[in-house]
């Protein structure tokens, strides 16, 4: 199996999807099916996002463990810095080598909460992604990617500043990037341009297939990814209407995945929200071959 750099570096493009930690039974059989279904189109990894408390970073390390073991899948941890000592962190690790798992996601992460509060490190821990980074380098054999922003870091001074970070963070040794969500393609080709002005560091964009209006402008809101005039306009015009809401984020999102593949993207990665059927008829309109 390619590494997943080396994949993301294939002229065909590489899909991948994200998933987060079921909170109970229901939500795990759920995520568990969503996996399934979505493991046949042999996507080139997958990603589970890491939380903010105790029990969810169990659950996190728990399910890419399983996945790791009972799928064909090439799981990606997230890992971040938020209330962890380095300490903690190299447990975390610890516990990934164990089941298998050789990918790492490095992010900073937020605060926790539903406002976005000031970053205030752990006493013990470390501030930057790039830390975490060369943290992890240091503990053995992984393959490290990073978080990219095409609306640029909602603490960023700016797009200059966002290509720094990413240039110290492949030098700090991340080799690919993963954006957040995207709903402008341009935004997403300015900052891959600039950073590749710089770097040999494929950038993969994020996709979210809309399926609830509601939900997307609340994650816009907390990750501070505006969503375009145009977008909005097209969704407020059906948002009464929950089958037509998801049948226009299907389309904005084969929309967008059509020009930045056409632009030389090196993939999609689907944010799944642990469901299979949007994802799937985004992949499947753009054609993308198993
Ligand atoms: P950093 O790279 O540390 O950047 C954070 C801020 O500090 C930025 O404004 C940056 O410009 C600035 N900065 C960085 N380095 C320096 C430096 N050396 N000097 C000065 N300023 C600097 N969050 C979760 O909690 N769990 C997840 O699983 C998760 N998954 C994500 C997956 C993806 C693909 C993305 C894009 C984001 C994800 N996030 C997740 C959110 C992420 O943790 C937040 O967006 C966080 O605010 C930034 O993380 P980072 O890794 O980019 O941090």
């Amino acid at each position: 199996v390619a590494s997943i750099p080396a994949r993301l570096r294939e002229p065909r493009p590489s899909v991948s999807f994200e998933f987060f930690p079921p909170k109970d039974d229901a939500a795990e059989a759920a995520l568990w099916d969503a996996v399934r279904r979505l493991e046949r189109v042999r996507p080139a990894f997958v990603s589970v996002t890491y939380g903010a408390g105790g029990t969810s970073q169990d659950r996190t390390v728990r399910v890419t463990a399983r996945i790791a073991d009972e799928t064909s899948l090439t799981p990606l941890a997230h890992l971040t810095c938020v209330g962890q000592s380095v300490a903690d962190l190299r447990r975390v690790v610890g516990n990934y080598a164990a089941s298998g798992v050789r990918n790492v996601l490095a992010l900073r992460g937020d605060p926790p909460g539903d406002v976005r509060g000031a970053w205030t490190p752990h006493p013990d821990g470390l501030e930057h992604a790039e830390d975490l980074v060369r943290l992890v380098r240091g503990l053995g054999d992984f393959t490290l990617g990073v978080a990219a922003f095409p609306d640029v870091h909602p603490d960023s001074p700016g797009l200059e500043h966002d290509v720094d970070v990413l240039v110290r963070k492949a030098d700090a040794g991340a080799e690919f990037a993963i954006t957040q969500m995207v709903f402008d393609a341009e935004s997403y080709l300015r900052l891959r341009d600039r950073v590749a002005a710089r770097r040999d560091l494929p950038v993969t964009p994020g996709l979210m297939p809309v399926t609830s209006y509601r939900q997307t402008q609340r994650m816009s809101e907390l990750m501070g990814t505006p969503l375009p005039p145009q977008v909005v306009e097209r969704l407020e015009a059906v948002k009464d209407d929950p089958a037509a809401v998801r049948a226009v984020g299907v389309a904005i999102a084969v929309e967008l995945g059509q020009r930045m593949l056409a632009e030389g993207a090196p993939g999609l990665h689907f944010i799944t929200m642990n469901r299979s059927t949007a994802t799937l008829e985004v992949h499947d309109a753009l054609g993308l071959e198993p």
